[in-house]
């Protein structure tokens, strides 16, 4: 706890440490020779790494082919069920978010859409690796698809740079066949938080890039290491190492065969809670947890109870369950969903638990006399 990670020159073994993690993640993602990556606070300051060499790298080249840069804000597109750091990352680095909506039928990146919102001042495409809200895939493979097919007809090439925060460190275990990183040419960049699937307290996440000329050289800053200099990239300056020591400890000590057996188990909770709630027969479930263990679900319309999805969080946090309800992004904002995220802590026996609880909730729910409110009541958002 008490070394500082972003002294390389005074701790070389833990920057020995971050750079053999970085080399796991890039195997685990199927990088070749040239990448380079680094540890982060989070998937947020990582995402806010990977906008930023998108945008230095989208102004290098379009200068080159003789475009006015200034003319309108360069623009990144990405799902409306994106997480709120991309907001902040277009606020802060001055870059025009283009959400594509999601319907009902899309509960991830719409592909009959997404080129809609490409223009020449498109930095790049963000594929979202575990929707936030949903527990949904992006499907990065024909994304990358139709990327290729407009990078044959245009001088002005996309990239995409995949949010893997859930996913990048639980595909890989449990579905290693599913092709969503540098497997697919067109994606030169990934995220992903050492504090989700990657089983480590908070605050740790990773970005890496398919190759170094992925990252401007300005983004780049060298400091001493060991008598030489180090490359760094990195918003925040000083904090503890004990996250990436977190981090390498996890990988030697489970090793792949390790987090594939922990990650399977915890879906194999995520499946049984989805079924549980299909069989209440009030439910529609979204997700499963096939992808993700992120249950997501939504009252069934011929389901006729009294109550909402609010009622029955309110109602199981009397036994201690906080279980959100919220409403879905821009454009299905009538929808109101719950989801369960899973974690390797939740087991079979918490569960059955839960599920007699959320039986009961539903038995008194279905028996109460309940008051609506005839003005605005507070509704739920989703802030994380
Ligand atoms: C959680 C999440 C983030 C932010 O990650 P932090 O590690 O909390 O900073 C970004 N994108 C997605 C898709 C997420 O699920």
């Amino acid at each position: 706890m008490k070394k500082n990670a972003i002294d390389k020159s005074e701790y070389p073994q833990t920057a020995e440490i971050e750079n053999r993690c970085v080399n796991i993640l890039a195997d685990l993602w199927h990088a070749k020779e040239n990448y380079i990556g680094t540890s982060t606070v989070g998937s947020s300051e990582a995402c806010m790494l990977s906008g930023m060499a998108l945008k230095f790298r989208w102004r290098h080249l379009a200068e080159a082919r003789g475009i006015n840069v200034n003319k309108q804000k360069p623009n990144l597109v990405i799902s409306s069920g994106y997480q709120v750091c991309w907001e902040k990352f277009a606020v802060y680095f001055d870059v025009e978010l283009r959400e594509v909506p999601v319907d009902p039928r899309h509960l991830s990146l719409n592909l009959e859409k997404v080129l809609d919102f490409v223009d020449e001042y498109t930095i790049g495409i963000v594929g979202i690796l575990g929707i936030t809200y949903t527990g949904k895939f992006d499907d990065i493979k024909a994304l990358d698809r139709l990327a290729a097919d407009y990078n044959a007809q245009h001088e002005h090439q996309l990239v995409i740079h995949v949010d893997a925060a859930s996913g990048g460190m639980f595909a890989p275990f449990t579905n290693p066949e599913l092709e969503w990183d540098f497997r697919l040419e067109n994606v030169v960049s990934i995220n992903t938080s050492g504090h989700k699937y990657g089983l480590v307290y908070p605050g740790v996440g990773w970005v890496v890039f398919r190759d170094t000329k992925f990252l401007p050289q300005e983004l780049v800053f060298k400091v001493s290491y060991l008598g030489g200099e180090m490359p760094t990239m990195a918003i925040n300056f000083s904090r503890s190492a004990s996250q990436i020591i977190g981090q390498y400890y996890n990988f030697i000590r489970f090793g792949k065969a390790g987090y594939r057996e922990i990650h399977e188990r915890t879906r194999s909770v995520a499946l049984f809670l989805a079924e549980e709630l299909r069989k209440t027969g009030l439910f529609e479930v979204l997700n499963d947890g096939e992808n993700l263990p992120i249950v997501c679900y939504k009252l069934k319309e011929t389901s006729h109870v009294k109550w909402t999805l609010y009622d029955l969080s309110d109602r199981l946090l009397m036994r201690g369950w906080q279980v959100p309800a919220y409403p879905l992004p821009h454009d299905m904002e009538e929808v109101v969903i719950q989801r369960y995220v899973c974690r390797a802590d939740l087991g079979h026996n918490m569960s059955s638990e839960f599920v007699a609880d959320l039986h009961e909730a539903i038995k008194e729910l279905d028996q109460a006399h309940i008051l609506f409110h005839d003005g605005d009541v507070k509704t739920y958002g989703f802030t994380h």
